[in-house]
């Protein structure tokens, strides 16, 4: 299985056009040690000729046009982007779709409550449907494994099982889902057995999140705040990480700490917001998750399992 990390920020991306934060405006100034990032989207593959998207960002021409892998090849209209598979509904995760809205046939995989709020109380997701063969909305469900497939029905050679982690829906929705697959973690595996965890929103973590990243070879993991508290400490208001459904890196009760004893997979972090200071590579954040064996994931990276 190929992987391509095309974007490793949380949503705004790094720097965000209106944030002054000792991060973004280091970046424009030129005066910061780490890189701009765009906002979280993978690409995997079976054979390195058909992809999936997981998730959809708002980045996703330009991260599109970055990887030649994933330019068109065969005829005037092409691409070897078969799909997406959504953990969520949350805008930067779901509004690259409408960017691939050219009548391209492709499979959408999510689950109940996300296939909900797109199709039925969101009418612009509709531009995917104006003629029959363009995307296909499938359901994935909780703890169920399957195997990828395109529109046509080829497979791809990697199954995808998602892990049901909370019923907490983006902010343009009202309430909450009926069940806790409004935000799912994605464990995708290859007939050789080897397992990439994607993780870019974990609400919670109980020991049999932490048995099965144990599992994996590969974690990528919520990066999108440092600390509970910090946006409040750079606004003096907004939001903490946690009611957000974000479990900070950091501190006693961080995911550095809880998963210290996490030998097994290369772990990084991803969907990374761009005030959280462990970007600032010559700050003592970024060396405290290089110590415990972390790394950032930046956009560009690829790897394959
Ligand atoms: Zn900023």
């Amino acid at each position: 299985m190929q992987v391509k990390i095309l974007g490793s920020a949380a949503g705004g991306g790094f720097p965000q056009w209106n944030c002054a934060c000792p991060n973004c405006s280091g970046v424009r100034n030129g005066h910061f040690e780490g890189k701009p990032r765009l906002q979280t989207q993978l690409a995997v593959s079976g054979d390195g000729a058909t992809w999936f998207l997981l998730g959809a960002s708002p980045d996703l021409r330009a991260q599109i046009e970055s990887a030649p892998d994933l330019h068109p090849r065969n005829g005037f209209r092409h691409s070897p982007i078969a799909g997406a598979i959504l953990a969520s509904a949350d805008l930067d995760h779901v509004l690259g779709l409408l960017l691939l809205r050219e009548l391209q046939p492709l499979r959408v995989y999510a689950t109940e409550s996300v296939l909900h709020q797109l199709r039925d109380e969101n009418r612009m997701f509709a531009m995917l449907n104006r003629i029959p063969e363009q995307v296909r909305w499938s359901v994935i469900r909780a703890e169920e494994q399957i195997a990828l497939q395109t529109v046509e029905g080829t497979s791809l050679g990697i199954d995808c099982k998602s892990v049901a982690l909370s019923s907490r829906l983006p902010a343009y929705a009202t309430g909450s889902a009926n069940s806790n697959d409004a935000v799912i973690g994605l464990i995708l595996s290859n007939n050789s057995g080897r397992k990439l965890g994607f993780f870019p929103q974990l609400p919670c973590l109980t020991p049999e999140l932490h048995a099965l990243f144990a599992s994996l070879d590969f974690l990528l993991m919520d990066g999108t705040f440092w600390s509970d508290d910090e946006l409040i400490r750079l606004q003096g208001t907004g939001q903490r990480a946690r009611d957000m459904g974000h479990i900070p890196v950091g501190g006693r009760e961080g995911t550095l700490e809880q998963l210290k004893a996490l030998a097994k997979p290369r772990k990084m972090y991803i969907h990374i917001n761009n005030t959280n200071p462990m970007l600032n590579e010559a700050g003592p954040e970024y060396r405290q998750v290089r110590d415990a064996g972390w790394e950032l994931a930046g956009d560009g990276c690829q790897l394959t399992l």
